[in-house]
């Protein structure tokens, strides 16, 4: 059984009373009532990962993620954050290949493979993200793109490695738009995602990998997305920022 999962991405929001704030409340009101089976991965900006992580120690269906690491475990790089670094405060899940990461800091697939190792290496487990512009929904081979960063990034990793990649299909049209993609949408790219998995890695791989969809969810139409047999949760950002918003998206997923 693949492992269902609601990540909240808070991006670059937040000052520290803030995230305190939204901790304490996330934290009371996510129990196993609401979560089921469903780990909730919560992805504050760098800065707080070390209370986040001493503040849900107790709570077991909570993980904490970092939004970025370094490709490289130390060295002379002023202002960046290695895997290590992440590991070595408690930090279980590092969101890599954002596509506003792509985008502002021209992240590229090779240096994502990289970033991905180095995680792997240290014991954090990537959520990979990606997904296509809308121009390339409307005018290209849209799947053959995302089957691309997936290849270049994923796919020099033995199957065992592999095992530990979350991977986020994020339709770039439909994160911070307001725009969602269709549950039809989601579920076609999402069952696409899973069968080029398995032409690398075997079918079981495939079916044990979660696939999580990100783009506007939310509490009104995160129960549609996540009933599609091939979405396994979220990854979500806006919805993340209020934690009875983001509660709801939590239990949709059950
Ligand atoms: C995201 O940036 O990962 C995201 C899904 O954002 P939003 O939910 O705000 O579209």
């Amino acid at each position: 059984m693949r492992k269902k999962i609601v990540a909240g991405n808070w991006k670059m929001n937040k000052t520290a009373e803030e995230a305190q704030t939204l901790l304490s409340e996330v934290i009371a009101l996510i129990n196993d009532e609401v979560t089921g089976q469903v780990e909730v991965v919560l992805c504050p900006p760098a800065l707080y990962l070390p209370i986040a992580v001493q503040s849900t120690l107790a709570y077991e269906r909570i993980s904490i993620g970092a939004q970025n690491c370094h490709e490289k475990a130390s060295g002379a790089y002023t202002g960046e954050i290695s895997a290590p670094m992440l590991r070595s405060i408690g930090v279980q899940y590092v969101i890599l290949g954002h596509s506003e990461r792509r985008q502002y800091f021209e992240e590229t697939n090779a240096q994502l493979a990289e970033k991905v190792n180095i995680a792997l290496e240290n014991g954090v487990k990537p959520i990979f993200c990606c997904g296509e512009s809308r121009d390339l929904r409307e005018n290209g081979d849209y799947i053959a793109f995302v089957k691309n960063q997936i290849t270049e990034s994923l796919f020099h990793l033995s199957a065992e490695s592999f095992a530990n990649v979350v991977i986020a299909y994020e339709p770039i049209w439909a994160i911070g738009t307001g725009l969602t993609a269709s549950s039809a949408q989601a579920q076609d790219m999402h069952f696409e995602i899973r069968q080029h998995i398995a032409s690398q890695f075997g079918v079981e791989v495939a079916q044990d990998t979660t696939i999580l969809y990100g783009g506007s969810a939310n509490e009104k139409n995160a129960a549609e997305l996540f009933a599609q047999p091939d979405v396994d949760g979220g990854l979500i950002g806006g919805a993340s920022l209020k934690a009875k918003e983001f509660t709801i998206v939590v239990q949709a997923n059950q």
